[in-house]
């Protein structure tokens, strides 16, 4: 799955900056907007200027405390519609590097550049110099992988500050910080925190995760120990049309059960035929989503012809897809360690693949046998392209070719390799999700019961997962 790249643009102390910009006799001065503007009402703190900060003012203050840290400040009425003039122009300039823009509040923006041609560090720039030229003012930027990060790193060095925070260094640049920092700290959850001696995000993702879930509960403790590792799936929200729809969930503990994922993921699988129905669309990809009890994920996506709407073939590729993932720990360590030799230059030809994967293969003890015909068909596949029906597969193993053949991403290696180290440990899942995507309205492709494959060419499925007992596909 190709890294995400998030934007958090977040303008400087955007209503004093405002006043300031109009008034110049105003900059370089401590400046305070809230309510009417009058400092000894009930009102308070809206903005106060970065001069004004100094005297330790903050936003929500109540104004005669912002009065008595310094009396010689500004005080002004909140203005509303010339700052939502200014805002309005800040998030047209954000859509014109890409639609997917979600606005937080008038000076807050999130923005998905996933997809831009340009490096995400370049916009960050570019951005950065249109607001200061355009609208006068300045902002700081946050770029990272997912929106959680992108918050925290604009928020790191205010203001006019760009900050990045990669999925390599996260952990690094998160571990100093105070848990307020994360979404859903209030000051009450800091105190409880505080209380089991967690002060820092560092301490928190140190802390075990059923510490948190007895803590907090289910739900929120498993969330705050996936944020205090920096995980964040949440989507940049845009009010256009929809891309896509997704569901997900979080297990309340890790689960190895086979049924609880089947059932899961037929709950998921209906409600989003439901959605798509009631949206009138049809979708043409389909993505599940695998996060195993040490917190890393898996995807697998499959792209069909032609769209479909109906929870019968949602769930049934969904199915397919769950069995293209490394269940087991040996095919996992294997995947990890092709990966690795890729990266690090070593030709991808098969002795290399082979030779790392003969000892993953040989410390989890599988045996030698599955791993030679692991090797055979693995040969045999590379010179098919593919293709079902090489001679030396297994029934079991010629079913997952036919599946890998309809895939639109060619992982037939791991396939097999799955098939070889079926002996392998199970890993375990904290989180499952289904996604659907290549949304096309429906009418102009009407969906067919049997799914992509048709009920005529369906392979014999034995299970949805590797690990279970065959022949118990509905
Ligand atoms: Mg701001």
């Amino acid at each position: 799955m190709k890294a995400r790249a998030i934007l958090h643009i977040d303008m400087d102390a955007f209503f004093a900056a405002i006043e300031q910009l109009r008034r110049p006799e105003l900059r370089g001065k401590p400046v305070v907007v809230g309510g009417d503007g009058n400092p000894r009402s009930r009102a308070v703190v809206s903005t106060a200027s970065y001069e004004a900060r100094v005297f330790g003012i903050r936003s929500a203050m109540p104004m005669r405390e912002a009065l008595r840290l310094c009396p010689q400040a500004i005080f002004l009425p909140v203005d509303f519609a010339a700052y939502e003039a200014v805002s309005a122009r800040l998030m047209a300039l954000l859509r014109e590097i890409t639609p997917l823009v979600q606005p937080v509040s008038l000076d807050e923006a999130f923005l998905d550049a996933t997809e831009c041609a340009a490096a995400a560090e370049e916009i960050a720039r570019t951005l950065k110099a249109r607001i200061r030229g355009d609208l006068g003012l300045t902002a700081s930027v946050g770029v990272a992988p997912n929106k959680l990060l992108a918050k925290i790193a604009s928020d790191m060095h205010k203001p006019d500050g760009l900050t990045i925070i990669t999925a390599e260094r996260a952990a690094e640049m998160l571990a100093p910080l105070p848990v307020s920092r994360l979404w859903g700290v209030g000051p009450k959850a800091e105190a409880r925190l505080r209380e089991i001696g967690i002060t820092t995000i560092g301490d928190l993702a140190r802390v075990p995760e059923e510490r948190l879930v007895e803590t907090f509960g289910g739900a929120w403790g498993r969330m705050l120990a996936e944020h205090a590792r920096g995980i964040d799936d949440s989507p940049v929200e845009t009010h256009r049309e929809p891309k896509s729809m997704s569901r997900e969930t979080t297990f309340e503990r890790d689960i190895q059960d086979q049924e609880t994922l089947r059932g899961v993921l037929r709950e998921m699988s209906d409600d989003l035929a439901g959605w798509l129905r009631e949206s009138g669309y049809g979708a043409r990809t389909v993505t599940v989503k695998v996060r195993f009890g040490d917190f890393t994920t898996v995807t697998r996506s499959l792209t069909m012809p032609e769209a479909v709407d109906d929870a019968p073939a949602i769930f049934e590729i969904a199915g397919r897809l769950m069995a293209r993932v490394e269940w087991s720990e040996a095919a996992w360590v294997s995947a990890v360690e092709r990966s690795t030799l890729h990266k690090s230059g070593t030709s991808p030809g098969a002795a290399s693949v082979t030779a790392a994967e003969r000892r993953t293969l040989h410390r989890s003890g599988t045996s030698l046998e599955a791993e030679s015909v692991s090797a055979v068909e693995r040969q045999a596949l590379h010179q098919r392209g593919t293709s079902p029906g090489a001679e030396p597969a297994s029934a079991a193993t010629r079913n997952t070719l036919q599946g890998v053949a309809r895939a639109s991403e060619a992982e037939s290696v791991i396939a097999v390799e799955r098939h070889a180290s079926h002996r392998g440990r199970t890993r375990r899942v904290r989180l499952v999700g289904l996604r659907v995507a290549g949304l096309i309205a429906s009418g102009t492709a009407p969906s067919r019961p049997g799914g992509p494959a048709g009920a005529g060419n369906r392979p014999e499925q034995t299970s949805l997962f590797p690990t279970s007992s065959p022949a118990d596909e509905p």
